[in-house]
Formats: structure tokens, sequence, C-alpha cells
């Protein structure tokens, strides 16, 4: 056990915990709704804090990020727990056991042992992603500030369901984050993840005020979150309250989970998902989790030139030049661009 951060003790020998935007109010003894962060006799403890259960060195380009230092790897981290319970988890074997109260595994890591482990990599960044980061708060900042001062930059892979003080307290350690935006109606956060979709829309919005590199995932349901006019209204959200330049990740969705009565995302529904946010406005929209070399590719939003191609979940090739367009110079908006 660890001290937590980010609560607040109350009269009655409960904790409030200010970590995310479920702001649970727990009991002696109990934990919160994640099942990683528990009450011991009016201190809130965080059980993950040593208890890595999953590591690997992956390509920037399977966070997603498509538009942040392409073509380097980043040192990938997680612990078990989530705040969410999607039905759909792709991921569920690390994200819901604490929630149903088994057993939270992982490895004992510092900060310092991932940072080193980071840096024998040759990774240019760190990553706090495969379950929900919020809630291994603790290590992520400490793990982040050795980062930073070794040189590496800091990536945050999450649903978004932060609090407004757990942000702002990320807000001098990250520099790059993919958010989900799983969809746009109020009721499929509630019914299917247990969580609200307006701190998720506020809380992109402060990331773009807190000028960390963003790009937004949705993962493509089949009859659940694909109708043409919820993912109109999801790009055109983007387009405007984050601007156009923000990369759009449309993800291909396989059954799973306790969501197994739908088929694979159909390959049609993916195009039309990136028709739609192209007309939005948005200049950088992807396909992912599925073979789609054209969808997968930015093109110049100037003159329509093929500039980076990738496979695999991998970059394959770039004709850009110093971040600019390499037929008519146009910029080309990201960080590190080649
Ligand atoms: S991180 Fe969120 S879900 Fe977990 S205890 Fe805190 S408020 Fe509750």
């Amino acid at each position: 056990m660890h001290p937590a951060a980010l609560w607040k003790a109350l009269p009655d020998g409960r904790v409030s915990c200010r970590l995310c935007s479920h702001f649970c109010r727990i009991d002696v003894g109990r934990r919160g709704l994640c099942g990683v962060r528990e009450n011991h006799d009016g201190a809130l403890y965080t059980l993950v804090y040593d208890r890595v259960a999953a590591a690997n060195l992956d390509p920037v380009e399977k966070k997603p990020l498509y538009h942040f230092l392409p073509g380097t790897t980043t040192f990938s981290f997680g612990t078990m727990g989530c705040n969410l319970s999607c039905s759909f988890c792709q991921n569920y074997s690390l994200s819901q056991p604490p929630r149903q109260g088994k057993a939270i595994t992982g490895e004992r890591a510092s900060p310092a042992d991932l940072v080193a482990a980071a840096r024998r990599s040759g990774a240019a960044s760190v990553s706090y992603t495969y379950s929900e980061p919020t809630i291994f708060f603790e290590l992520m900042a400490d793990t982040a500030d050795l980062a930073r001062a070794a040189g590496l930059k800091n990536i945050l892979v999450s649903n978004g369901f932060q609090s407004r003080q757990c942000l702002d307290a990320l807000a001098g350690r990250i520099d790059a984050a993919n958010i989900d935006l799983k969809a746009m109606r109020p009721d499929f956060y509630e019914r299917i993840c247990g969580a609200k979709l307006a701190p998720v829309l506020k809380n992109l919005v402060r990331i773009r005020e807190l000028g960390w590199w963003l790009e937004v995932t949705t993962l493509l349901i089949p009859g659940v979150n694909d109708s043409p006019g919820e993912l109109s209204e999801l790009a055109g959200f983007l387009a405007k309250e984050l601007g156009v330049d923000t990369p759009w990740h449309i993800s291909r969705f396989h059954p799973d989970f306790a969501m197994r009565d739908r088929p694979p995302t159909p390959p049609e529904s993916l195009a039309q998902a990136y028709d739609l946010g192209r007309e939005a406005g948005l200049r950088y929209v992807y396909v992912g989790n599925v073979p789609d070399q054209e969808r997968s590719t930015t093109f110049c939003p100037n003159c329509g030139e093929r500039l980076i191609e990738r496979q695999d979940m991998g970059l394959q090739a770039a004709r850009t030049a110093g971040g600019r367009c390499s037929s008519c110079g146009a910029p080309i908006a990201g960080i590190g661009l080649p």
C-alpha cells in the first residue's frame, strides 16, 4: 500500500477521492469503484503503486499517436484496474478484476526501475496505458517526473474521466495524450460504461488548453455508436472544440468481455465514419485495428500529397520535410514530425 494523492477526509471517517469524476465517498475498510483505492482508518491508499501488470516497448503509433514523434518507440506500462466498466472492454483481464474483488496482481517496479528500463530500451517516451492510468496516478506522476528529468517524453492513454484536479496535477508532466471519446450519447456512458459523458467532453477541452499534443480515439461498435448522425456530431465536436488539426482514430471493435452479441465492425462502417470525419472538417482521420493502408495514411491537407504511410501499427514511409509537406510546403500538425 502507498499513500494516495488527491483525496480529502470527511468528518465521519469516510474519505472523498478526488482523482476521477466518480468522486467516490469511501467508508473505512472499503474501496472506491475502481477497486484499487482503499480507506484505511480514515486515510486513502493506492493498492497498485508497486504492481505493474504489463510493460512493453511499443511503436508510438500503437498508442495510437500518429503525429507525435512518429517512428519512435515508447516504453509502455500499466497496472490492473479501471474507473469504468465498459461492457465492450477490449482489455478486461487487466482492467476489470479489481472491480470484481479479484486479486490485484503485478510486479514490483519503482518509478526509478521503470525509467531505467525505458532508457535501456531506447524509447523516446514513457506511456501510461493498457488499463486506465488515472487509477495509478501516483505511480504515473512519480515516474513522469523522473522520465522528464531523464529527457523522455510522457504519454497518457486514457478514457478521459479524470477529475479536473487530476488533469491539473498532470499538467506539467504529460506531453501527449490519446483520449477515448466513446460516443456522443450520455446514456451510452451511463448504461454501457458506468460513467458520464460530460466530464470527458470538458476534459478534452481542458487538455487542449493545457497544450498537450492530443489525439482522440473512438471504438466503433455496430448498432451501438455508429449512426451517421452521432458520428457527425462527434466529429463536429472535435473540429469545433478541439480544432481541425486534432487527429481522430476510428477503431474496429471485436466482440469481447460482456459484449459478444455484436459482430466485428464491418469495413464499410469504418469507411463511412472516416468520410464523416473528413466532411466535418477534420484534416487527419484514421482507421485502426484493421489493415487499411489508405485510411492510415496522412495526406497533406493543402495539396493532398501522400505524406506519412503506416503499416502494422508502425511507420512505413514519411515524405515530410521539417514537419512540412514535401510537395507544397504546407505545415503538417504534430510534434517531432520528420
Ligand atoms: S479513482 Fe475514481 S473510481 Fe477510484 S476511488 Fe477515486 S473517485 Fe472512485
